[in-house]
Order: C-alpha cells, then sequence, then structure tokens
C-alpha cells in the first residue's frame, strides 16, 4: 500500500540523534533551543517554544492568549479534532466558521458574517483559530483586518503548513497574528517523531508559553515574588504542564529543518504533476490562493461523484484495492458524537458537509517514487472513469 504520508528519514537524521545519545543531555540540554533559534529563523519570527506536540502547543497557546471559562474559540470545522479540542482544554466554548468551498480554508466572508450576528449577541470570541488547510495559508489579511475591529486574537493552526509563504512572509511569521502552531508529527512536512511549536513575535507570550510547558516554574529572579532563596531555588508562578521537547526530538528536527527547502521543492514538483496528470478527470484539486505559497502537506481532491456516478466511498475502496492509500481529511469536527453532544448538528456549515462528502487525498510526500505516482494516476484514472 502507497501510504497517503510518510517521513524521510537519513543518515544524517539518525546520527544527529545518535550524537544526542551520546551526549551529557538527552532533554531540556542544549539543541531544545537551537531548534528554537533555528525554526523561528526560518518562519522570520522573534520567538520559537518548543513542545511535546502540536496539540500540546495549541492547548498552551489559548492559555497564554488569556483564554479560559467563559470565553469562545472559533476555528473551521474542517480541521483535525484537536484545533478545536485546545479550547476545551482550556475550559472555553468552541464554534466553527464555515469554509470556503474552493481553498477548503475557513471562510473570511462567513467569519465576516458571523461577526457581525455574534456583535449584537454579544458573543465575540476571544480568539479565532485559522488551519492552514492542506498547507495553504488561510485569508490572513482579511483575518487579521477583522480582528482589528472586533478585538479577537489570531492562533495560526500551521500544522500543515511549515515552508509555505503568505503576501511573501513565511508561514509562522505571525504578520497577521499573535502566535503559530506548528506539528513536527511524522506524517507533516517536518518531524521529530511526536513534537511541535509555537513561533511568536510577542516576547511576553514567549516568556509564559515557557513557562506553562514546564509545569508553571521559572528560575529567573527577576520574575519571581519574594527573593530567591538561593542557587535551587525556584517558583511555580501558575498551574503548568509537562509538555517539553526532549534534545533528542529536537537534534531530529533540527537535521530535518535543515532539509525543509528540499522537502518544499519535492512536495510543490509532485502537485504540479499531479494538477497536470489529473487535469480532465472528473474531479478538481483545491483552489489556490494567489497570495499563497503551499507548504502541500496534503494533496487533496474534490471528486465529480455526479460525473463519476457513485459514492466517495466507492472511490475510496477502488483505490484502497489498488493499492492506494488515500485517506479523507477531516471530517467535520462538529459532526463528530463529541461534539453533538455539545449541541452541534448536520447542516450547520454545510460547505464543510458537502466538501466532507467529496474529498479525497492522494499520497503526498517526499519519498514518493515517479513509479508509485505513476501508479496511483493510473488507479485514479481507472476508479472514477
Ligand atoms: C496534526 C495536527 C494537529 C495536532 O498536531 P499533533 O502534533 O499531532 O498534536 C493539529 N491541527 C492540525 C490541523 C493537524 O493536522
Amino acid at each position: 500500500m502507497i501510504p497517503y504520508g510518510c517521513q524521510d528519514i537519513t543518515e544524517e537524521d539518525i546520527a544527529a540523534v545518535v550524537d544526542v545519545l551520546r551526549s551529557d543531555f538527552i532533554t531540556q540540554g542544549p539543541v531544545v533551543g537551537r531548534f528554537e533559534s533555528a525554526l523561528a529563523g526560518r518562519c522570520d519570527a522573534g520567538h520559537g517554544v518548543a513542545v511535546s506536540n502540536g496539540t500540546a502547543g495549541l492547548h498552551l497557546a489559548l492559555l497564554a492568549l488569556g483564554v479560559g471559562p467563559g470565553d469562545l474559540v472559533w476555528t473551521s470545522s474542517i480541521t483535525f479534532v484537536a484545533s478545536a479540542n485546545a479550547a476545551r482544554y482550556c475550559g472555553a466554548a468552541v464554534d466553527f466558521v464555515d469554509i470556503d468551498p474552493g481553498t477548503a480554508n475557513l471562510c473570511p466572508d462567513r467569519l465576516a458574517e458571523k461577526l457581525e450576528r455574534a456583535e449584537r449577541d454579544g458573543s465575540l470570541p476571544k480568539v479565532v483559530v485559522p488551519v492552514h488547510f492542506a498547507g495553504q495559508s488561510s485569508a490572513m489579511d482579511r483575518i487579521s483586518e477583522l480582528s482589528g475591529r472586533y478585538g479577537f486574537r489570531i492562533l495560526e493552526d500551521a500544522s500543515h503548513a511549515l515552508g509555505g509563504a503568505y503576501r511573501g512572509a513565511p508561514v509562522g511569521s505571525c504578520r497577521w497574528s499573535d502566535a503559530t502552531v506548528h506539528s513536527f508529527h511524522p506524517v507533516k512536512i517536518i518531524t521529530t517523531g511526536e513534537g511541535g511549536m509555537v513561533t511568536t513575535n510577542d516576547e511576553e507570550l514567549a516568556w509564559r508559553l515557557s513557562t506553562l510547558r514546564t509545569h508553571g516554574i521559572t528560575r529567573d529572579s527577576a520574575r519571581m515574588t519574594g527573593a530567591s532563596h538561593g542557587p535551587w531555588y525556584y517558583q511555580q508562578l501558575e498551574l503548568g504542564y509537562n509538555y517539553r521537547l526532549t534534545d533528542l526530538q529536537s537534534a531530529l528536527g533540527l537535521s530535518q529543518l535543515g532539509r525543509l527547502d528540499e522537502f518544499a521543492a519535492r512536495r510543490s514538483a509532485l502537485a504540479a504533476r499531479y494538477d497536470e496528470a489529473l487535469a480532465g478527470f472528473p474531479l478538481r484539486p483545491l483552489a489556490r490562493d494567489r497570495n499563497a505559497t503551499s507548504g502541500w502537506h496534503l494533496y487533496v481532491v474534490r471528486l465529480d461523484l455526479s460525473a463519476i456516478g457513485c459514492n466517495r466511498r466507492e472511490v475510496f475502496d477502488r483505490l484502497r484495492a489498488a493499492g492506494v492509500g488515500v485517506n479523507v481529511h477531516y471530517i467535520p469536527v462538529h459532526l463528530q458524537p463529541d461534539y453533538v453532544r455539545l449541541g452541534f448538528s448536520p447542516g450547520q456549515f454545510p460547505e464543510a458537509e458537502r466538501y466532507y462528502e467529496e474529498c479525497l487525498s492522494l499520497p503526498l510526500f517526499p519519498g514518493l517514487s515517479d513509479e508509485q505516482f505513476a501508479a496511483v494516476v493510473e488507479a485514479v484514472r481507472l476508479a472514477v472513469q
């Protein structure tokens, strides 16, 4: 089975991890900070705070932005559940904004309408979390403009989008947001096994994030209440977590980051080849925003099911039977039983639901060979004809 995504680990990546295993520190040594600086530098952001996974990054970033009980967080319904769950960890309530049917990103027009209604109802969100779906940036200029008008903060979920850009700025630069979360899960753009990072230009936010990821503890006497008791002394200033990334993981991340340009070029070349090879098939790729350069985590197509004459399940089964590990990204979060229990219901976000009926993710990863690529295209041709 050709998977839909797969990590790409070289002997150099392995050697970087082994070097750390032979060093004095395998966790919380010097490599975490080096990885943070390198990734923040690559994103053109002031600070990077490494965390144990992307979900932990979303949780801490929302906490650091002041989200708590009584607050509302809005995100896209077409995302991984973590984008929404993180708000609930903070005790906040979640609501969704329907997608743009072309890009499958949170639709700025739907957002503007929903904000107008929320202002009248007194139910404005504290934070909006745009998800850069499949690797293509959301319409950050419009979302940022609306944030100026309605006073919400912006947290970008860039789990798909490392290596991408928007209006000339790298994704993660936070030019239009308060903070950006990255994920280094093996199917994502670069990997540390499990891992994540929050980038931000706000120094105080970065400090709060770094404290929250380690139990809410500081060793900085300038931050303490009262005098330090001595060199051993630390203070817990608020309730935090153990959400740290290790040196072992950071060494892999740093080595992988050195290959980001290579990964991005390969993913984007494969996407262009898919565009060409699938032209004329009864399906269409996601619309491209001309202001965005995608990081190409996923190559998603929407099937023209009336032309194909069957449902998505049939096409999915045919492709799996042909050894092509297609996948579905994503089941609309508001339709998950745990969200239906909270009061969400089918029909609330019609574009997300329509998208879900038609979407299919084709294999896309740097190591996809020419033979595999040709096999995927041929299998798709047979499955949709
Ligand atoms: C992968 C992913 C996450 C969560 O990242 P983890 O590192 O797996 O915790 C969050 N949001 C989106 C959109 C993702 O794809």
